[in-house]
């Protein structure tokens, strides 16, 4: 049976550290999330980032638009935020409305108030190889988790099922980075079963159920970043958890894997942007 990467249990561990930080600092970082529209699990994801960056000592200010909003209201606000000094850290809650071009809102970021790392600056030095301000806080979530477990990532053949800007794009080129083999698969890959049995390491970040037990190799390490409500309105991810964890060494669970890594990074993202603001010292990886 799999061992069970526990996303909950290192998200305490840090914010443990992270609170005796931020204890220990005179002034404290702000976060500011912009959600527009009335997307209901936005409006839960939003409500726990303010309640968890509360909780550890970091301001939060949420500013809340109607899906009617437009694009240059949003821009006038980023503007606004990035001139703002109290301001530490920038997010924008997606999806955005449709009619939104949410390149051009993600553009308007300062790259050094970008907390999600998906600016074209942060994602350029992800991709170049060079340090960004943060990296994207689902991609480190996952790493952070994959380090605590001491699995090593050089030299394995990572598969990730979904090349999206959030989570498969910047994932696959952290784990590059990190001197593995990657291959990127998507909705238009063919034979996705022969690709995935070649995987040392699994992530999945699609939004249905894609990876069954016959879709892994004995001894994979499998991350399941999808979060959806099947039909009986039950919380589940992409992998058939219960079979696939008979033949896997480890395994994040959902709900209690990658989620709560996703509010920890963003919560250490905070302050590292606040560290680069201040000065007082460089963003650590
Ligand atoms: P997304 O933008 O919708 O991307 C989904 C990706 O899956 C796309 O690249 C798509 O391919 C691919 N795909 C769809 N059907 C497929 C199939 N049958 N076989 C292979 N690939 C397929 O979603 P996202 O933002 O990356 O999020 C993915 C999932 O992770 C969602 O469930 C989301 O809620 C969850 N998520 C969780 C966290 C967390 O904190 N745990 C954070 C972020 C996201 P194409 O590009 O060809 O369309």
């Amino acid at each position: 049976m799999a061992i069970i990467l526990d996303g909950k249990k290192l998200r305490d561990k840090i914010f443990g550290e992270l609170k005796l930080k931020l204890d220990k600092m005179p002034q404290k970082p702000t976060l500011a999330v912009i959600l527009a529209g009335d997307n209901p699990a936005s409006q839960i994801y939003v409500n726990n980032k303010k309640k968890t960056a509360e909780n550890l000592g970091i301001n939060s200010i949420v500013i809340k638009y109607p899906s009617t909003v437009s694009e240059k209201e949003l821009l006038d606000k980023i503007n606004e935020l990035n001139d703002d000094k109290s301001v530490t850290a920038i997010l924008v809650q997606l999806p955005l409305p449709e009619h939104i071009d949410k390149f051009k809102i993600i553009d308007a970021i300062l790259p050094e108030k970008d907390v999600d790392g998906l600016t074209p600056y942060n994602s350029g030095k992800l991709f170049t190889g060079e340090k960004p301000y943060v990296y994207p806080c689902t991609p480190k979530g996952i790493l952070l988790l994959l380090d605590e477990y001491n699995i090593e990532i050089e030299g394995k053949h990572v598969v990730v099922i979904g090349r999206s800007n959030l989570v498969g794009k910047p994932v696959a080129q952290m784990m590059l980075n990190r001197n593995a083999t990657v291959t990127t698969c998507h909705s238009k890959t063919k034979n996705l079963i022969n690709i995935t049995k070649t995987a040392d390491i699994l992530i999945s970040a699609v939004g249905k159920i894609v990876v069954g037990e016959k879709y892994i190799k004995n001894n994979c390490v499998v991350i399941d970043v999808g979060i959806f409500k099947d039909e009986s309105g039950k919380i589940r991810g992409d992998v058939d958890f219960e079979n696939v964890s008979k033949s896997a060494s480890y395994i994040s669970p959902v709900p209690g894997g990658i989620g709560p890594m996703t509010i920890a990074s963003l919560m250490v993202n905070t302050v590292e942007l606040f560290k680069v603001e201040s000065g007082k010292c460089k963003v650590e990886s």
